[in-house]
């Protein structure tokens, strides 16, 4: 009997992963994509639902990936460091869930062999955020479900 191969993120570590393997790993989500506010005394991280410029909000997509340094030198890169400082990603982003040593959910596109699952399971932010550019309210737009 002909043996299921095992999927690369159950046997490689995230450092050792190729950047084709790091890549594929984002689920789409796109909620690391949302403004946040952080608080000067505490340091404690809100989301807002409002989104980053560069963001097509229904696509979930950034619109200038590869150069997205260049217009918002802000836009946080994720690596294997920085998801370990990144405390506000959110407990489904599968770079935290894996460095947690967890499993990815169903609806992760990997799992699901769909790329509309995330979406599809209401783990995106599709349909519930607005653009910076529509908005600049970020007092008024703090919400707690992208954590
Ligand atoms: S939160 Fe994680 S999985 Fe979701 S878009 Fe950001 S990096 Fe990708
Ligand atoms: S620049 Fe692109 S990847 Fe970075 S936060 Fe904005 S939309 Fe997301």
């Amino acid at each position: 009997m002909k043996q299921e191969a095992v999927p690369f993120w159950k046997t490689k570590a995230l450092a050792k992963m190729t950047k084709a393997e790091w890549e594929s790993l984002c689920d789409g989500c796109a909620k690391c994509c949302l403004n946040k506010l952080e608080n000067d005394a505490t340091g404690e991280i809100q989301y807002t639902d409002i989104a980053c410029r560069l963001l097509d909000t229904e696509l979930c997509r950034c619109v200038s990936y590869a150069d997205r340094k260049r217009f918002v030198p802000d836009c946080q890169i994720l690596n294997i460091q920085s998801i370990k400082r990144l405390t506000w990603l959110p407990s489904t982003c599968a770079y935290r869930l894996l460095d947690e040593g967890k499993e990815l959910f169903w609806w992760h596109p990997l799992i699901s062999g769909d790329p509309e699952t995330v979406h599809e399971a209401g783990i995106s932010v599709r349909g519930r955020v607005v653009s910076e550019r529509d908005t600049d309210d970020l007092e008024g737009r703090v919400v707690g479900w992208p954590k």
